[in-house]
């Protein structure tokens, strides 16, 4: 009788999450199918294992060593009677994880006098798609191809002899939409006659099974030959997997070539080559030292799941109940006209004894009411604002994720040569969402999880009203906003660090590349080369650079809390050739990335700037400099562009701000794609932000409870105010201008900013809220992307003969003219 499925368990799971969880905090942590959590006890247990025991290498004679080697071997037994395996039928191997089990299979058989053929099921981990490398021949099967198989002994394709075995592979469970495949086709397969395929060997993943269900081989007729999983998915750690060999199929892993370590009993190398393999099956398996400690941890892992969730029969209850809630609430969300919200991929979970059901997984997309897909990007900027883990994207399951959302091979491929990659910003293509939103549940998931999830949805992806066009107002026409002004202007020496506000009456040149001295330096990381981020480094909006022309240096000076002796300002010369001024600042070039695009800046070698700025961020990173005028990977162009919401030029019929339902057509974007240098900034020479819109911005975070946000958060170089005060006809006008003059000088908008949580860094105190992202996403969404502030450039003038474009500059309080007949 299992206690699971039921509130009253739940209740005991809300009981012990926040004493056993601490590291959760108020987060919600969706990604059990990742990995699950490690509850405190079993962390402290295992503390308390290693430090009241004397744990030496196995197999010599002190009693360090032989207490090791007895542990090891009541842990490999424990292991297999968790899984009701006779240990007389079966053998437990430990290896990394589920992946290194496979390559052990894999390398095993490919040592075979002639080799092996392959055949997977299509929703195969990746960790088993590459096994067809090593094979001679290769399938994947569909449902209808397994079937036939199933019926018929027959693969989908010519086997040229049934002398070669075949290696047959699949999951017990999708870790993309939760899905559940037969235990049972290992021994259906096995009473197939051989003589159509030869020899078939089963091996079951059960990385994503076992994490929230039972599995039992306890008939070792019917089980799979070869089982591999990883601990980790089922208690959160050790980092640690098995394989599990049935011993009636261990011949076939004995052609293995490589021995080493622990698993060889006799080596002669001098004059001579033999060596003699151990005899017992993991003995000859286990290259090397035992991941000793992580086995031992196996103990402390067993006996806290246990104390805290009951059988695997409970958790697996527990688990399927709260996700048919969270299938049952995301497929009944719905929009304000009718249509549905989420478009759920995972089968509904079944709980009932005897049906194979479905793992506690959700995976979907989402909609908006007009039925275009929400991009994966930008619900994932969303949900990490508000605490979700989720996963998105491919899944590692490229079969799985090609089924559900109907993805042909050429458009993967298609998809792949346009430079879609895991995680790239583009992830809506050919009209088709690239990979899936998946909800994961553990067995320290709760009720209030779902619901939260749940809400959360709804409250952000839900549109109400039908708004009626006649509502729609028609908005002032550009040409009247004649009072604008220059705010003012802040340049950004060192990328993702504080700004630098150029003081009133100074003209500050502008260039191709943007204002002078923005984003002219960066931090990269040292072992990677990336540039580091205020999103992962929120102190980096505290170093404060300070452009000084009469001693020609950049000098920076942090504005928060030290804890040592150190240095709290450092500065480095203007100069693009540093050894001019000071011997010991030497750069050296070496290839770095910025927003996942490589280029190569000068880095600076000396240990005085770099350790400053490393003390202080808490990671191993160095000054580089990206300075004008660099060729090939030494300068970058401009990927800025109009958006669909924005109606350029044209006079405005229907604009509505607080509307997504906004569909215009895109301007004709052939003359945007011309080349336009920039430096380190992310998109675009110059971004310039709008007061107006702030105002109206704030005034909404207001209404929702929240505090005002300063202009600073945007990081924009021009700010635009407005001598008389009309927010409500000059908010978000800026969508629609095309060009701009500003004291003298022209520019072109390139297109509106799309938005990110980085606008939700505080740049005076470098704290995280969750304004002003989470109103901009209700207010300022467009085909779900969320948009503050446009991209500009400069025009420079085609008269050369005057100082103004000599020297193009522009200062604070410059009239600022919007469309301005040229
Ligand atoms: C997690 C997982 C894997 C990979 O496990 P590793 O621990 O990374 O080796 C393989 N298959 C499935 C179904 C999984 O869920």
């Amino acid at each position: 009788m299992t206690r699971g499925g039921s509130e009253a368990y739940n209740g005991l799971v809300e009981a012990l999450r926040e004493r056993e969880y601490p590291m959760l905090k108020d987060q919600i942590y969706l990604d059990h199918a990742g990995t699950t959590l490690y509850a405190k006890s079993l962390v402290d247990r295992f503390a308390s294992d290693m430090t009241s025991n004397l744990f030496g290498n196995p197999h010599s004679f002190s009693t360090s060593s032989q207490s090791t080697t007895s542990r090891i071997e009541d842990i490999r037994l424990r292991v297999l009677q968790f899984f009701n395996a006779d240990p007389s039928e079966f053998d437990l191997v430990f290896v990394a994880n589920a992946t290194a089990g496979i390559k052990l299979v894999t390398e095993a058989l490919r040592g075979a006098p002639a080799g092996f053929n392959y055949a997977y099921h299509q929703t195969c981990h990746t960790s088993l798609i590459g096994v067809r490398e090593e094979a001679r021949n290769s399938f994947c099967l569909d449902d209808v191809a397994m079937e036939h198989w199933l019926e018929h002994g027959a693969l989908p394709g010519r086997v040229e002899s049934t002398q070669v075995p075949v290696l047959f592979a699949y999951p017990a469970q999708s870790n993309m939409d939760g899905r559940r495949f037969p235990l049972e086709w290992s021994s259906q397969l096995r009473s197939r006659n051989p003589s159509s395929t030869g020899k078939v060997y089963t091996l079951l993943d059960a990385s994503a099974y076992v994490a929230t269900s039972p599995l039992d081989l306890g008939d070792s007729e019917t089980a799979p030959d070869f089982t591999v999983l990883s601990f980790y998915k089922i208690f959160g750690f050790p980092d640690l997997g098995a394989l599990i060999v049935r011993h009636q199929a261990s011949s076939a892993l004995k052609n293995r070539k490589y021995f080493g370590g622990g698993t060889v009993d006799m080596v002669v190398s001098v004059k001579e080559q033999w060596h003699a393999l151990k005899k017992g099956l993991h003995e000859s398996l286990e290259d090397g030292t035992l991941p000793i400690h992580n086995i031992i941890a196996l103990d402390s892992s067993m006996d806290v799941h246990h104390r805290l969730f009951g059988t695997m029969n409970d958790v697996s209850s527990h688990t399927s109940f709260l996700s048919q809630r969270l299938h049952d609430k995301l497929s009944a969300l719905q929009h304000g006209n009718g249509s549905f919200i989420c478009v759920v991929y995972s089968r509904k979970p079944e709980y009932h004894v005897g049906t194979l059901g479905s793992g506690p997984v959700v995976a979907f997309n989402i909609q908006n009411d007009l039925g275009a897909w929400i991009s994966l990007t930008e619900f994932e900027k969303l949900a990490v604002l508000k605490g979700f883990h989720v996963r998105t994207g491919g899944l590692c399951n490229p079969g799985g994720v090609a089924a559900a959302l109907g993805l042909e091979p050429w458009e993967m491929k298609r998809n792949i040569s346009s430079g879609f990659r895991c995680g790239t910003e583009n992830d809506i293509m050919g009209g088709k969402p690239t990979g899936v939103i998946r909800a994961s549940l553990g067995a320290m998931s709760t009720v209030s999880d779902v619901d939260r999830f749940v809400d959360f949805v709804n409250e952000f992806y839900r549109v109400e009203v039908i708004l009626e066009t006649t509502q729609l107002k028609d908005a002032i026409p550009p040409h009247n906003l004649e009072d604008l002004y220059v705010r003012d202007l802040m340049v950004y020496p060192i990328k993702s660090c504080g700004g630098y506000r150029i003081p009133k009456g100074m003209p500050w040149e502008v260039r191709p590349e943007g204002l002078a001295w923005d984003r002219e330096w960066c931090l990269v990381h040292r072992g990677s080369g990336q540039a580091l981020s205020q999103k992962r480094h929120p102190r980096m909006a505290l170093l404060r650079p300070m452009i000084n022309f009469t001693t020609g240096m950049l000098e920076i000076s942090f504005r928060g809390v030290l804890a040592k002796q150190q240095p709290t300002s450092i500065s480095v010369p203007l100069s693009a050739d540093p050894t001019f001024f000071q011997n010991t600042v030497a750069a050296k070039r070496m290839a770095s990335r910025v927003c996942g695009e490589e280029i190569s800046a000068q880095t600076y070698t000396s240990a005085t700037i770099n350790d400053f700025f490393s003390n202080i961020l808490g990671v191993s990173c160095a000054l580089a400099r990206f300075p004008p005028g660099g060729q090939g990977k030494r300068m970058r162009y401009a990927k800025a562009h109009l958006q669909q919401h924005q109606n350029v030029g044209n006079r405005i019929k229907h604009v509505n701000p607080w509307s997504f339902l906004e569909i215009v057509t895109p301007p004709d974007s052939d003359s945007e794609t011309e080349n336009r240098k920039i430096l380190l900034s992310n998109e675009s020479p110059i971004l310039a932000i709008n007061l107006s819109s702030l105002e109206v911005l704030n005034q909404a975070i207001v209404e929702r409870g929240g505090k005002p946000v300063s202009p600073e958060v945007f990081r924009a170089n021009v700010v635009i105010g407005a001598s008389t005060w009309k927010p409500d006809s000059f908010a978000y006008s800026e969508d629609h201008w095309s060009r701009l003059k500003i004291g003298q000088q022209d520019f072109k908008m390139l297109g509106s900013c799309r938005r990110c949580h980085m606008v939700c860094i505080d740049q005076e105190t470098a704290a995280k809220g969750e304004e002003p992202f989470i109103t901009l996403t209700k207010t300022r969404r467009f085909e779900g992307k969320v948009f503050f502030g446009t991209h500009m450039c400069h025009t420079p003038s085609t008269d050369s003969r005057t100082r103004e474009a000599q020297y193009p500059a522009i200062q604070v309080g410059d009239t600022v003219v919007v469309d301005a007949p040229s």
